[in-house]
């Protein structure tokens, strides 16, 4: 297997899907149990898929260069999302400027693209569109980020991932051509985050549903500056009904 990123065939590193600092605040007593849910599939829209995983997981995508380089930059306290992500997970006060909206950004899109590999039949992005984030550090156009403060009493894990790989065509999306777009969301603890990512490049306004939209913070593109915890919180349900339900 090579780098999902760079192309690299090795050394190949074990990505893990949270670093260790972070699964710390995930530590309670459900924190040993499998934590994840996947929905949907691209050109399978009633496929309906449930996998677990423990919250050690890894997978070996990311080759040792990228992960101790760009990567690993990217988790740092110096240089990375440390220094905000820390409190957010915790559901301390925090502001987040616009400087560390970018650098969030990055770190959901990473953990997007990577996450993706635990189901390799859903991956929407493409070798292009992972070298072009490595290399600019930037999302397609096509890309929509929100965050929200997450009940986490309402969960029945402490971190949820729903994914969901779409096929889109026509005038919407300006194209006549079928472009792969992941629809996903994640909670980690006190934190729920969605990404809408497409495959190409034209800005994209992506609508949620009434009950939920209001609860999130746009933090890409960036708005402005923006404060947590937010209110009102999100529950599971809330990401449950927005998300295509499983039967
Ligand atoms: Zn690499």
């Amino acid at each position: 297997m090579a780098c999902i990123f760079c192309g690299s065939s090795g050394p190949i590193d074990k990505e893990h899907l949270l670093n260790r600092w972070l699964r710390t605040y995930l530590h309670d007593e459900q924190a040993g149990r499998p934590g994840a849910q996947i929905t949907g599939g691209q050109n399978k829209p009633l496929t309906r898929k449930i996998h677990t995983y423990p919250l050690k997981g890894w997978r070996r995508v990311v080759c040792k260069d990228c992960n101790s380089g760009w990567m690993g930059r990217l988790e740092g306290t110096e240089t990375g999302v440390r220094p905000f992500l820390e409190p957010l997970v915790q559901g301390k006060p925090v502001v987040l400027s616009v400087q560390d909206q970018e650098l969030f950004m990055r770190w959901i899109v990473k953990l997007a693209i990577v996450w993706e590999y635990l189901d390799t039949d859903t991956i929407t992005t493409t070798p292009a569109l992972r070298r072009r984030f490595m290399e600019t550090q930037l999302p397609p156009l096509a890309t929509q980020i929100r965050v929200g403060s997450f009940d986490i009493y309402s969960a029945s894990t402490p971190m949820l991932y729903w994914h969901e790989a779409h096929v889109m065509q026509g005038e919407h999306i300006g194209s006549s051509d079928a472009l792969q777009a992941q629809w996903t969301s994640i909670t980690i603890a006190h934190i729920a985050i969605h990404i809408f990512m497409g495959t190409w490049e034209e800005q994209v306004t992506v609508g949620l549903p009434d009950h939920i939209a209001p609860k999130y913070r746009q933090i890409w593109p960036v708005l402005g500056a923006q404060s947590f915890p937010a209110a009102p919180l999100i529950t599971q349900l809330d990401i449950a009904r927005m998300m295509h339900p499983v039967d």
